[in-house]
C-alpha cells in the first residue's frame, strides 16, 4: 500500500482483490444516484460492465465520450461528477491529453479517475497530471507473473474520504500473501518493463514491415494517436501492441499457428499472450472500414529472436 501510495505520488492508497474491484469501488464511492459520470471510449470493456451493471440501475447517467476529448463543456452538467478515462486505451492504446482534460474538469468542478495499468505507476503518473484517483490493476506488471490478482486506488485531495468510506463499507482488502507477493513483484519492475519495451518496440517496427499488416498500434510508432503527448507524459511503454491485418488474412489461422504467445488475455505476467478482438474505432474509420478483426500481443521476457522467428513462421 504504502510502495503503491509513493510511485503513485498520493494521499491514501486501498488496495484490492482485483483490479476490477478496485474500478467498481471507485465508481462507487464517487458516484450517487443523480450523479453523472462520462466515460472514455476506449476503456477496458469491465469497466463498462461496471458502469452497466452497479451505476446505471442504481440511479447514475452515464455518458461516453471520445478518448481525445480535451474540453468538457459540452458534456458536463450540473449533475456530473466525475470522468473516467484510461491512457493509454484498452486494446487500441490511444493517448489522451490528461493534463488538458484534468485542467477542463478542473473548471467544471468534476473529478478525473485514470485507470493507469497500462504505465503501472512507472511509466505514467497520472495524478501529478492532475488526476483525483489512480487505478491499476496489480495483476499485471506489479506482481509480474500472472499468479495474483489485486488492484490498486490512490487519491489525492477531495477523492481521498469517499474513497475511504466506500472501501470501509465494501469491506474491499488484499489477503497479505498476494500483498507480499506483489511488493516482490514491484522489486523487478523497473527491470521486467525495460526488457517489455525493448522487444515490444522492435517487434511493433518489424511487424509494421510486413506485407500482411495494414496497422501496428503501439504509442512508439510516429503516427500513432497521441504519439507526441506519449513522449511528453510517459517514461517508456510496455509489452502491449495490437496489429490489424489486411482483409484476405486469416487471423485465427495466425493466432493458432503462433508457438510461444499463449492464448490470453491478463497480460503483464513474463509469457508472451496472443487475444483476437474486433475493432471498432475511430482508427478503422481511418481505413475506410466499419469494423475489422485485429489481435493484441502481450510480449514477454522470452528472448527476442525466438519470438520474431514465432511470428515469421505463423505470418508464412
Ligand atoms: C486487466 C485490467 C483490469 C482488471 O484487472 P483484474 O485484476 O484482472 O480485475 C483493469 N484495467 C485494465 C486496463 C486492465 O488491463
Amino acid at each position: 500500500m504504502q510502495a503503491i501510495n509513493d510511485m503513485e505520488g498520493g494521499d491514501g492508497c486501498w488496495l484490492f482483490p482485483t483490479g476490477v474491484a478496485a474500478i467498481a469501488t471507485t465508481l462507487q464511492a464517487l458516484l450517487k444516484s443523480g450523479d453523472h459520470l462520462l466515460v472514455v471510449d476506449n476503456v477496458f470493456h469491465a469497466t463498462q460492465t461496471a458502469c452497466d451493471r452497479f451505476l446505471r440501475p442504481n440511479g447514475v447517467t452515464v455518458d461516453t465520450i471520445p478518448w481525445d476529448a480535451t474540453d468538457l463543456t459540452d458534456w458536463v452538467r450540473p449533475e456530473t461528477k466525475a470522468v473516467f478515462v484510461e491512457t493509454p486505451g484498452s486494446d487500441t492504446l490511444e493517448v489522451a491529453d490528461l493534463p488538458q482534460l484534468c485542467e477542463s474538469a478542473r473548471d467544471h468542478k468534476v473529478l478525473v479517475v485514470a485507470d493507469n495499468t497500462y504505465g503501472s505507476g512507472w511509466l505514467y503518473r497520472p495524478l501529478e497530471l492532475g488526476c483525483d484517483v489512480s487505478i491499476i490493476a496489480g495483476t499485471k506488471y506489479l506482481s509480474g507473473h500472472a499468479d495474483v490478482m489485486m488492484g490498486a486506488a490512490t487519491a489525492v485531495g477531495d477523492a481521498v474520504e469517499p474513497l475511504r468510506s466506500a472501501v470501509l463499507a465494501a469491506g474491499q482488502t488484499l489477503s497479505p500473501d498476494d500483498a507480499y507477493l506483489t511488493l516482490r513483484g514491484m522489486r523487478t519492475l523497473h527491470l521486467r518493463l525495460a526488457r517489455h519495451e525493448e522487444s515490444a518496440s522492435k517487434i511493433a517496427r518489424w511487424l509494421a514491415g510486413q506485407d500482411a499488416v495494414i496497422q501496428v498500434m503501439h504509442p512508439e510508432l510516429p503516427g500513432h494517436p497521441g504519439y507526441e503527448i506519449w513522449r511528453r507524459d510517459g517514461s517508456g511503454t510496455n509489452g502491449l501492441l495490437s496489429v490489424v491485418f489486411d482483409d484476405g488474412f486469416d487471423v485465427r489461422k495466425f493466432q493458432n499457428a503462433l508457438t510461444l504467445f499463449a492464448a490470453g488475455s491478463s497480460w503483464g505476467g513474463f509469457e508472451s499472450l496472443v487475444k483476437g478482438f474486433t475493432l471498432r474505432s475511430a482508427l478503422c474509420e481511418r481505413f475506410g472500414k466499419r469494423e475489422a478483426d485485429a489481435i493484441r500481443l502481450h510480449v514477454g521476457l522470452e528472448d527476442l529472436d525466438d519470438l520474431l522467428e514465432d511470428l515469421e513462421q505463423a505470418l508464412a
